[in-house]
């Protein structure tokens, strides 16, 4: 190895390092992560069939959580989009006989594997075993274009939702895995470094709540409630933000109620129970929130939460609005 080529890999370490601290903090550093996603989206537009494309593709979906943070027309995010779209066209229709590729896993139990993929892909290891998120997976099938060709469509669809066609696999939109992420913390009494003031997050639920219908209410519902059960614990009474959020709540409950009441009866026999644990509440309430969030909740089962179909019953969804309008009357 040539000092130059010593060189080049320190600098991809640390350019993999600062991506999964990206990853990580999503919002600590937004200056330097829109220097990054910049560099990312340079590069690979420049080259985006190149030997290094898959890199630079990997970087910008490890940069997804910070530009869920950003606006559509952030420049960031138009560069990062663009590069994507390059890299799919440039690389989709290469052929292979891999029957499957990494991008159609669950992102969800992938993402935080991904830095340790890239640095096992640019050394000059073979490739450990156990170290791939998923055993079947192998480093040919990472380094493969179509694989690549596979994540610039993630990139793409988790920028633009629509824009990358159906065989994307469905992942939790990032601005409701941020949401969750927050909530989940402050339940776990560590908030986020970004949480100014806890009522004052928590009133976020509320007001999705009092903004949801249709297919996305059970969710929204599922996680007031677990706000609900958070705050009949832990609020201060008499505290004035916690006093604002418990009539929040009751609002967007009430609102919740009137909308379910037309749901009659139905024909289970039972209905599953929520998982006890507040956060698994939490996580349960952000992936019915969403379509594509359902979709994850179907394909990649959770241990321990209800079934889809039951869990999403409206007479069901209803008995949870009334348990929480009581807790919170009694607050
Ligand atoms: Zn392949
Ligand atoms: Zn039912």
């Amino acid at each position: 190895m040539t000092v130059a080529e010593r060189g080049s890999d320190g600098r991809a370490g640390q350019l993999i390092d600062a991506w999964d601290e990206m990853r990580e903090y999503v919002d600590h550093d937004p200056q330097e992560y829109e220097r990054l996603v910049a560099e990312c989206a340079r590069e690979l537009a420049a080259a985006p069939s190149g030997t290094l494309a898959y890199r630079w593709t990997l970087g910008l979906v490890l940069a997804l959580p910070y530009l869920a943070t950003r606006k559509p027309e952030d420049l960031d995010v138009e560069a990062a989009f663009g590069a994507a779209s390059a890299a799919a066209r440039a690389l989709r229709d290469e052929t292979c006989g891999h029957g499957e590729h990494p991008f159609q896993g669950s992102l969800e139990g992938q993402l935080e594997c991904v830095p340790d993929v890239l640095r096992e892909l640019g050394g000059e290891g073979a490739g450990g075993e156990g170290l791939w998120p998923d055993p079947r997976q192998s480093r040919e099938a990472w380094l493969c274009p179509r694989n690549t060709a596979g994540y610039a469509r993630v990139v793409m669809e988790s920028l633009r939702p629509g824009s990358a066609g159906d065989d994307v696999p469905p992942f939790l939109p990032f601005e409701d895995r941020y949401e969750l992420d927050g909530l989940t913390a402050i339940m776990e009494g560590y908030p986020l470094a970004r949480t100014f003031d806890v009522a004052f997050d928590l009133s976020f639920a509320a007001s999705a709540l009092q903004e949801a219908s249709g297919e996305d209410l059970a969710g929204r519902v599922f996680t007031a409630t677990a706000v609900t059960w958070y705050v009949e614990v832990e609020a201060d009474p008499e505290h004035e933000g916690a006093q604002q959020l418990v009539a929040e709540l009751v609002g967007a409950f009430e609102r919740a109620l009137e909308l379910l009441s037309d749901g009659g009866t139905c024909a289970h026999d039972a209905h599953p129970a929520l998982p006890d644990d507040a956060t698994e509440v939490l996580w349960v309430g952000a992936h019915l929130a969403s379509a594509r969030g359902r979709a994850v909740y179907e394909r990649w089962p959770r241990k321990g939460v209800p079934p889809l179909g039951t869990v999403r019953c409206p007479v069901f969804v209803a008995a949870t609005v009334r348990d929480s309008l009581a807790r919170l009357r009694s607050c």
